[in-house]
């Protein structure tokens, strides 16, 4: 693996027997989402088995998500550099905080049959080369034995979700997505993978298309919550 000489996120020099992309500092300030979530979208709520307030009204297709960190500082720093700059060994970084994540919530993977990702646009996937989601849920299926199986199509360009105004996030995605294969994920449970979750938008369609091809049930771990 090649890592940086210097912290990708705050610049410092590093002595190069450090074998990492992030200085000792820096990887001290990750925060990861505090306990307890919110039982519906996994953001941190104050009590326990309590959906949050953002999402009280909202009936997400997914039966639950959960994000290892928060979208802040040195993740944010790390992810960017992980998508832009291509630089692959920082999936091993970012999919080390997710399996620490699981390790600790242990529910997160009870009784699921596949692991699947958000799929990136032909014309994201053909720019950046890689998805970065499938490259997190790859170190996942392995770490944890469970299959990763790719379930979905990106049908069109949607732009950045980003930004977009909250509300027409959802509506920007109708119908993006599509099964690959009709049958693969009939009966099963299924986990997707994603880096970042602010409103859940993306997560929902993807698992609405999943559950419309017959999956049983569909829970969503993402590297990062944001606000
Ligand atoms: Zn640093
Ligand atoms: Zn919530």
């Amino acid at each position: 693996m090649v890592f940086p000489m210097r912290c990708v996120s705050c610049g410092k020099d590093m002595n190069s027997r450090e074998k990492t992309a992030v200085c000792g500092f820096c990887m001290s300030k990750i925060r990861l989402n505090p306990k307890p979530y919110c039982v519906s979208c996994g953001r941190s709520v104050d009590k326990i088995k309590k959906r949050c307030r953002q999402c009280e009204n909202i009936a997400f297709h997914f039966k639950s998500a959960h994000a290892a960190c928060l979208y802040e500082g040195t993740i944010k720093d790390l992810l960017h550099a992980f998508k832009y700059k291509s630089n692959l060994s920082f999936a091993d970084i970012l999919s080390k905080l997710m399996i620490d994540f699981v390790k600790d919530n242990r529910e997160t993977l009870r009784g699921l049959d596949m692991i699947t990702s958000v799929p990136l646009g032909r014309r994201r996937l053909n720019s950046r080369g890689f998805n970065q989601s499938k490259l997190l849920a790859d170190r996942l299926s392995e770490e944890f034995s469970i299959p990763y199986v790719e379930l979905l199509n990106k049908r069109r360009h949607t732009g950045y979700q980003s930004e977009l105004p909250k509300l027409r996030r959802l509506s920007n995605l109708s119908n993006a997505f599509e099964a690959l294969d009709a049958s693969a994920a009939k009966d099963k449970r299924v986990l997707l993978i994603d880096d970042v979750m602010t409103t859940g938008a993306t997560l929902n369609e993807c698992s609405r298309t999943l559950l419309a091809s017959g999956a049983r049930e569909v829970r969503c771990l993402v590297l990062a919550r944001g606000a």
